[in-house]
């Protein structure tokens, strides 16, 4: 059936100026790492998008090496895209990233001017797309010059195919100096993209105070600890959960009962706040407003839904806040 997007779907989301650009994105935006990959459901991953976007998502992330295999999210998202949401492209905030091993040989990694253009190239293929609204370095690349690859950012910039750039797990001092080198090449320099939840708190000690004075926004990724920070693991490990899909890069000897009896503290926590854990994980983020978004994935609609209603409360009382620090610090 033909997709017409719900009409009021800008009044049922929050945005947030993304630094000191001239975008602003939702308070949640939607990631394809896991999904939208050839052994993942075609229809669930279409109807996935739809609901995101009738929710006023218009923020979708994806990277080269999405799938698995490689490339196979960018080919489905192309094909739901071109079906879907083709009249709605100037709506929707796009990105892809190239940093990680994606073909064989010594140019297809790490962070080369001839990996990253030409992977760019490739993924704009796959997505059926003339540009991408935001282009990522992945990770940090310790033996290629910082120069050269933001250079590469630059070029893919002033030829069209990208409209912003961004960094992804770059630490501050990095994030610093390729801040500089953009700065004076005049690239627009847009977002940085760490890890960050109730459990992985690194960006807490330089990142957002940089990324502040630079004047660029942050998405943070695996905001839920990939469904850790949810009612996912109380009773054990559902089937169809990614602790239990093999390859995944969360093992099931991570649900030890020590870590679950500090999920169940959470959650009691989330329950008197009348939100599912997942909710308050979200909301948790979203506290701090050099959080831009928060970079969800599902595996259900179900569970996109769940996580939006995280913005019906995002208030803390200064009790919950300790309490919470209290139950993650042991
Ligand atoms: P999350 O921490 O949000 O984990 C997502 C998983 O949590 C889902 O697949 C689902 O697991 C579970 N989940 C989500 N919502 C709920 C809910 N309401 N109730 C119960 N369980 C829930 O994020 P990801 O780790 O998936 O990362 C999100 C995105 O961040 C990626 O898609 C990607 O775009 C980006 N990313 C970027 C990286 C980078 O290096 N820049 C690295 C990793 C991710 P289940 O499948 O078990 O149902």
């Amino acid at each position: 059936k033909k997709y017409f997007a719900e009409e009021n779907r800008y009044e049922k989301m929050q945005y947030r100026r993304c630094g000191k650009s001239g975008i602003n994105l939702p308070l949640l935006s939607l990631g394809l790492w896991h999904n939208f990959g050839n052994n993942d459901d075609f229809k669930n991953a279409a109807q996935i998008l739809r609901s995101a976007f009738d929710h006023g998502i218009t923020h979708f992330d994806l990277a080269n090496n999405y799938g698995p295999p490689y490339g196979s999210a960018e080919k489905n998202f192309g094909k739901i895209f071109k079906r879907d949401f083709k009249s709605y492209r100037d709506e929707l905030i796009i990105s892809t990233k190239a940093g990680w091993d994606m073909w064989p040989g010594p140019y297809g990694n790490f962070g080369s001017r001839k990996y990253l253009i030409s992977s760019l190239d490739q993924s704009l293929k796959r997505m059926k797309l003339n540009y991408v609204d935001i282009f990522y370095h992945h990770r940090p690349d310790p033996d290629t010059p910082l120069e050269e690859t933001m250079g590469a950012l630059d070029q893919i910039v002033r030829s069209g195919k990208a409209l912003y750039v961004g960094i992804s797990q770059y630490n501050a001092a990095d994030t610093k100096k390729a801040a500089a080198i953009l700065k004076a090449q005049g690239t627009p320099f847009l977002i940085h993209q760490p890890r960050y939840n109730m459990l992985d708190r690194w960006v807490e000690d330089k990142l957002l105070d940089t990324l502040d004075q630079v004047g660029i926004g942050s998405i943070v990724f695996s905001p839920l600890e990939q469904g850790i920070l949810t009612s996912r693991y109380l009773d054990g490990i559902p089937k169809d959960s990614r602790a239990a899909t093999e390859g995944s890069y969360l093992k099931a000897d991570r649900i030890t009962p020590e870590l679950i009896a500090k999920i169940g503290a959470l959650n009691a926590i989330a329950e008197k706040r009348g939100q599912s854990l997942a909710q308050m994980a979200i909301a948790w983020l979203l506290k701090d407003q050099r959080v831009t978004s928060v970079l969800i994935g599902v595996s259900k609609v179900s569970q996109l839904k769940d996580n939006i209603e995280a913005l019906d409360n995002l208030k803390f009382t200064a009790k919950e806040l300790k309490e919470i620090e209290t139950i993650v610090a042991d």
